[in-house]
């Protein structure tokens, strides 16, 4: 699986918080709407993969091929006050943007996945 990312920019929200800006228009008001959060006990192995979006939630097998990186992953789906103009189904927005947090060789990996 190989795809661009680009590093988060924040404001500073509080002495001990940061808001996070849009990817595309630099606006802090972004929206999650949607979590994706895969687990594998070994590194490249197969996995599961569960997913929350909206009021749903599924969790099912992930064959390693379809597992991003090569051990634990969270992606959080964002859609923005500025720059968001499609709804989906029901009339709720769709993310435009995906967060990813990712575990890399000992390392966490935090990147807009564009
Ligand atoms: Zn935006």
């Amino acid at each position: 699986m190989i795809y661009r990312t680009l590093a988060p920019s924040f404001d500073e929200f509080t002495r001990d918080s940061l808001v996070l800006l849009c990817p595309r228009c630099n606006s802090n008001n972004l929206h999650q709407c949607n979590v994706e959060v895969w687990f594998r006990r070994e590194e490249h192995g197969d996995g599961i993969h569960t997913t929350v979006k909206g009021l749903t939630s599924t969790v099912e097998p992930s064959p390693a091929k379809d597992c991003p990186g090569n051990r634990e992953c969270l992606r959080i789906g964002f859609w923005c006050e500025h720059c968001s103009h499609e709804t989906g189904r029901g009339g709720d927005m769709l993310p435009i943007h995906t967060l990813e947090i990712m575990q890399h060789k000992g390392v966490t990996l935090i990147q807009w996945v564009v």
